[in-house]
């Protein structure tokens, strides 16, 4: 199957939410859609890149797959039949690199309502959650485990998550006629659209008399423990999606995602650019001009390599497979040696006078 970018087929960052992916998709759709281009053939493929990547980022389980794998072919996209790909529940993870003093700092980058649900009494999905990780770079080259607490709603059991007081009735909001969505003009273009009614939060009703336990809320926040699982090859920005962790739905719809967004901490050699590393190493100008031997470091320790006679500074040398394996095709990246010159210091009389000596007899001094 080639390898398709359906976030840049979408004009996605990868943490977009499925809000997002509705919103592009439908532009796209529009843009490309044939009726609107007759006749044009790259309208039409273009139409259906945009379906094609809208099928796989508006489905949870395929999206999963694809962010993990860069691929959805793994099966055919049923949930029900157990292997989940991707998610803190099945990526393996190299566990003899575990580190606990890793800087455990998550905070709440956003969360998002979906303002496609429906209003009124049925079942709503709850929230997407996601959360920025930092982790150092070894985790990030060779997965880690860590537990995170996040917050989390735990259900109102006096109200099963309705805010109303048990045996109350909810009335239909006035402000939007209980469709939990109000049309309002925009600002700048003027045009007028459909959003979200502030008065209900888009459920279409309001809680008359609220459920003391929760105070209305419907559910408390608490926190709770989970275990990430962090693949090998993560990289900044790379997002792993826990099934369900999410806020919950209510009145019996699915819970939401969390998302961990990696976010990784400078190493203090290493350069990273996708799955390749870049170090510097340092010569003595003799060294770069009779050629020499040189250890340097690697993510797996040390290697040797050959500095060839004449070897000017800026050279860089690579170090074939000494990269970051990579996330989705498992092919490790190469190391990138750039060969920096030192000048010495602190020189003898005696080694002065015989440098001194060779820049006479190359006219440099
Ligand atoms: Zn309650
Ligand atoms: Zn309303």
């Amino acid at each position: 199957m080639a390898k398709k970018d359906y976030y840049k087929i979408l004009n996605l960052s990868r943490d977009a939410s499925q809000t997002d992916v509705k919103k592009s998709y439908r532009r796209f759709a529009r843009k490309y859609h044939p009726d609107v281009n007759p006749g044009d053939d790259i309208a039409v493929q273009r139409f259906k890149e945009v379906k094609e990547a809208y099928e796989v980022l508006s489905n949870p389980h395929l999206r999963d797959q694809y962010d993990t794998y860069g691929r959805t072919d793994l099966d055919s996209g049923d949930v029900s039949h157990g292997t989940t790909y991707g998610g803190a529940d099945s990526v393996e993870v190299n566990n003899d690199v575990f580190e606990t003093d890793v800087d455990s700092d998550i905070y709440e980058v956003s969360t998002g309502e979906d303002p496609y649900s429906q209003p009124g009494g049925g079942p709503e999905p709850g929230s997407d959650l996601s959360f920025e990780l930092t982790i150092n770079f070894e985790n990030a080259v060779y997965g880690a485990e860590r537990e995170i607490n996040v917050p989390t709603f735990r259900i109102c059991e006096a109200c099963s998550g309705s805010g109303s007081a048990p045996g109350t009735k909810t009335a239909e909001c006035k402000t939007c006629q209980g469709t939990g969505q109000v049309f309002e003009r925009d600002r700048y273009s003027g045009e007028m659209s459909l959003v979200q009614c502030k008065a209900c939060y888009g459920r279409g009703k309001i809680i008359q008399t609220p459920c003391m336990r929760c105070n209305g809320n419907g559910s408390f926040q608490t926190y709770e423990k989970i275990l990430i699982k962090i693949p090998p090859g993560v990289d900044n920005g790379s997002r792993l999606r826990i099934h369900g962790k999410g806020t919950p739905g209510v009145r019996g719809g699915p819970p939401g995602d969390l998302y961990i967004v990696i976010k990784i901490k400078d190493h203090e050699i290493f350069e990273r650019h996708g799955n390749e590393i870049l170090c510097e190493a340092f010569i003595t100008f003799p060294q770069a001009v009779f050629g020499t031997e040189i250890e340097v470091p690697t993510l797996d320790g040390t290697a040797k390599m050959k500095i060839p006679p004449e070897t000017q500074p800026g050279t860089i040398f690579r170090l074939r497979g000494k990269g970051i394996v990579d996330m989705h095709t498992g092919a490790r990246g190469d190391q990138h040696v750039k060969i920096s010159i030192v000048v010495p210091k602190n020189l003898s009389e005696r080694q002065r006078g015989l440098l001194y000596k060779y820049a006479r007899t190359t006219g440099e001094l």
